[in-house]
């Protein structure tokens, strides 16, 4: 696009979704049928019908829109399933819908202002679908000519590509020269230029080839071709982030930073260019923009000057949907003396709608603990299964999720197959929940170091 502000796309295309592997990885979506109706056991989702089905329902406002200027506070006990049923929203918006995922405390931890660090996470959270048109010849190749006399950086050469109704000559720069010569083309081969990329796919041998051409590799061969395929004109859409479009235009940082994850602050003039040509493409049907998910985890973390940044943050046209998560009563808002319902001001409050999460039936527990066990590719003794049950529910669920792995460990060090009640038994010994860390602690006063 002859825009002078760049997408970025070629080098983005290849960036691969990180996969967000670890305590969720079992989550595949939220486990609702058409009509939104929780299922029992679907997707890695169990129980938490209400909250799941409320999810479910934020997608769908998301996904017509109607979700501008609002936003989602999962609230509920620790281990509940509030970041289980982000992570499961995440993974039901469709690849090309960003969703990012920020803990309250890292604003406070990055080498940047804090509502720089929010400006980052919400423009990650926004994506530009871009069109663009790219012309693709299909054709036989009729003639290469490279100039093998000149070596390393200084290849050329010509190609010649015959298709129904032209002919087209190239001039082959060296990275052509290089992108044939990988995928071995030799005259009578049929093969596909990508005009905006340069990228050459081979599709094939003429059945023209005839044995001449095996000879091919002299500097110049002519071999008259039969006519080749059509020409195709191709749109392809791709979708960067309004953050990778800031960070690849920061002539300070460039598109690696972004592989680097240190992208340092970004100046509010660049942004305010960046969003004019982005609704100029908007208009001029280049582009469209897909509000995506910013969700951020222990929220009460965030202080007064966060909410209200969030808070007016929300009202900009290009906003994501947030969704924060709360473990925490009444609590007091960082940087004021007073309580407030999860730790968040009246104001903001006042604008989120609110999904909460409950404690677990132990039936429900034992299926998500299978459901990891199945995920780790660990098996239990129905006995083992039992006793872990009853630890979740006398701890947390996260806590007798993490007893797992340790406890195949000790399992594998006896050579066994299949954990049993003493491992487990072991494992509970080794490691310390939250309850009886507290209680240790109170036991220490006087010996440790406050
Ligand atoms: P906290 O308030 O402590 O941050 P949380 O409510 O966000 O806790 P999660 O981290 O989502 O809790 O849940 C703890 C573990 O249990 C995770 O591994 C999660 O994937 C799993 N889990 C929780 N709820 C469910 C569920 N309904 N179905 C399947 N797995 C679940």
């Amino acid at each position: 696009m002859a825009t002078g502000i760049s997408t970025g796309t070629a080098e983005l295309r290849d960036i691969t979704r990180m996969e967000r592997i670890g305590a969720h990885s079992h989550i595949h979506g939220l486990g609702l049928d058409e009509r939104f109706e929780p299922r029992a056991n679907s997707q890695g989702m169990v129980g938490q019908g209400k909250a799941r089905k409320a999810a479910g329902l934020v997608l769908k406002m998301v996904q017509e829109g109607r979700m501008a200027g609002r936003a989602i506070l999962m609230a509920g006990p620790p281990s509940t399933g509030k970041t289980a049923i982000a992570m499961g929203m995440a993974q039901s918006l469709g690849s090309d819908v960003p969703f990012t995922m920020i803990g309250a405390s890292e604003v406070f931890s990055l080498s940047m202002s804090k509502t720089e660090a929010l400006t980052q996470a919400l423009r990650r959270s926004i994506g530009v679908r871009i069109k663009e048109e790219t012309e693709i010849i299909e054709g036989e190749v009729v003639e290469i000519q490279i100039d093998r006399s000149l070596t390393g950086a200084t290849k050329t050469g010509k190609l010649t590509i015959k298709t129904t109704d032209m002919e087209t000559v190239y001039d082959l720069g060296n990275k052509m020269v290089d992108a044939l010569s990988k995928e071995k083309v030799l005259a009578g081969d049929v093969i596909s230029i990508d005009k905006a990329s340069g990228r050459i796919t081979k599709l094939g041998r003429s059945v023209a080839r005839s044995k001449d051409y095996d000879a091919m590799g002299a500097d110049t061969k002519f071999v008259q071709c039969p006519e080749g395929e059509l020409q195709q004109r191709k749109e392809v859409t791709h979708t960067v982030s309004l953050h990778e479009i800031d960070v690849i235009n920061s002539r300070t940082q460039g598109f690696l930073a972004l592989f680097a994850g240190d992208t340092g602050e970004i100046k509010p003039e660049l942004r305010d260019q960046i969003n004019t040509k982005v609704a100029e493409w908007r208009e001029e049907g280049k582009a469209t923009v897909v509000p995506g998910v910013l969700f951020i985890d222990e929220v009460h973390m965030l202080d007064i000057e966060c909410f209200s940044f969030l808070n007016r943050a929300l009202e900009n046209e290009l906003a994501p949907i947030v969704i924060m998560a709360s473990n925490r009563g009444m609590a007091k808002i960082r940087g004021t003396k007073y309580k407030s319902p999860h730790g968040l001001p009246a104001d903001l409050l006042d604008r989120v709608l609110i999904v909460s999460t409950k404690a677990y039936e132990p039936e429900e527990i034992e299926q998500i603990i299978q459901i990891r066990c199945d995920e780790e590719d660990v098996k239990l003794s129905p006995e083992a299964l039992q006793v872990l049950t009853s630890m979740a529910a006398s701890t947390t669920l996260r806590y007798a999720l993490h007893l797992i792995s340790c406890a195949n460990l000790i399992a594998r060090r006896r050579k066994a197959d299949v954990v049993d009640k003493d491992d487990l038994r072991r494992c509970y010994m080794y490691f310390m929940d939250e309850k009886r860390s507290v209680q240790w602690l109170k036991e220490q006063q006087g010996n440790l170091m406050f």
